[in-house]
């Protein structure tokens, strides 16, 4: 009897607890995507690798629930037209066109799939994506040419060439502004920390537009959108210390901010919100709540506008590369 007992446990053990385990601790919940992400964290040595296993990619547009099949370098630039101004540094879009490249990659090799496909082009799930024909007709007419050839030229100038730490494939996070300071994913997403996205901090980022921004709300704007998600919130306006900052994480982003009787995260505020960042500070002016904002992003890893500013001072693909994933190195599969 005893001996049925203990197996009966071990079975449940086997089959219940120990996968709660380790969901919980590999799962990485991206903001904002809907889609259900599963990350099979098994140690994927890149040499095991070759270019042409990544030869194309499935792409989900999400409106549609269509999945194309695209060559990767095709796919590649078309994400990077969508993610970074054409006129930003070359060696700006060369980084930004190996972010894109490592991060489409990682997600292949980890199974962090869509239903039937590897990506999908909801920026605020994977990464933006436009195609080729949408893309050049947003540009002036005597600027496309010239702007699409500068994005291909950096798209096939770091060719197969990935971001690596360790021997594996880094999960290259990137996002617009960082303020002049990134944050490390563990206060983004909770979950482990990834020894290559250390906060790192960036001088220029402040000449770009998507440095700042604001928020600007009345109360009854403001308690709306909270009792969209915390139907019990209550608001004491009148109350100075009813709204405030709690704390904040090492990179000087909001941790924790309270109002009225609910305190939430700083990620949450931002969501619900519309913050552009968790980079804030409130104050009231004239009856309304307002949120000035330092930054455009979740703010890991690799910045958009820093790498801009930092090609502008001088550095490389592989220096900026480098800068904001700590310890990486650019390796160029077979
Ligand atoms: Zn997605």
């Amino acid at each position: 009897m005893k001996k049925i007992l203990i197996y009966i446990l071990v079975v449940i053990g086997i089959c219940f607890i120990i996968p709660i385990f380790f969901t919980t601790k590999f799962k990485i919940k991206e903001i904002f995507c809907e889609s259900e992400e599963k990350e099979e964290k098994i140690i994927q040595d890149i040499e095991k690798y070759s270019y042409s296993d990544f030869k194309t990619i499935k792409l989900l547009h999400k409106e549609s629930g269509e999945v194309e099949e695209k060559p990767l370098d095709e796919y590649i630039a078309e994400v990077v037209s969508a993610e970074i101004p054409a006129n930003y540094d070359v060696e700006a879009i060369k980084a930004q066109s190996v972010s894109a490249r490592t991060y489409t990659i990682y997600k292949i090799i980890h199974g962090l799939k869509h239903e039937n496909a590897d990506i999908c082009d909801d920026y605020a799930c994977c990464q933006a994506w436009i195609s080729k024909d949408d893309r050049l007709s947003k540009w002036k007419e005597g600027e496309r040419i010239d702007n699409w050839n500068k994005i291909v030229e950096a798209v096939n100038s770091t060719i197969r060439e990935v971001a690596t730490y360790d021997g594996q494939i880094i999960n290259a996070f990137f996002h617009s502004n960082s303020g002049g300071v990134t944050e490390t994913a563990s206060n983004v997403w909770g979950g482990e920390d990834f020894p290559y996205l250390k906060s790192v901090e960036t001088s220029g980022e402040d000449a770009y537009t998507q440095y700042s921004s604001e928020v600007s709300l009345t109360e009854e704007e403001l308690l709306n959108k909270l009792k969209a998600e915390y139907s019990d919130i209550e608001i004491d306006f009148a109350n100075e210390e009813s709204i405030k900052i709690i704390d904040y994480t090492e990179s000087n982003r909001v941790k924790t901010v309270k109002f009225g009787n609910k305190e939430i995260s700083g990620v949450e505020a931002r969501r619900i919100l519309g913050l552009k960042s968790t980079n804030f500070n409130i104050t009231k002016n004239d009856g309304k709540i307002i949120f000035s904002v330092v930054g455009n992003g979740h703010g890991v890893g690799l910045s958009q506008t820093g790498a801009d500013a930092l090609a502008k001072q001088g550095f490389n693909y592989q220096e900026i590369l480098k800068h904001f994933y700590t310890g990486i190195e650019i390796t160029k599969l077979d």
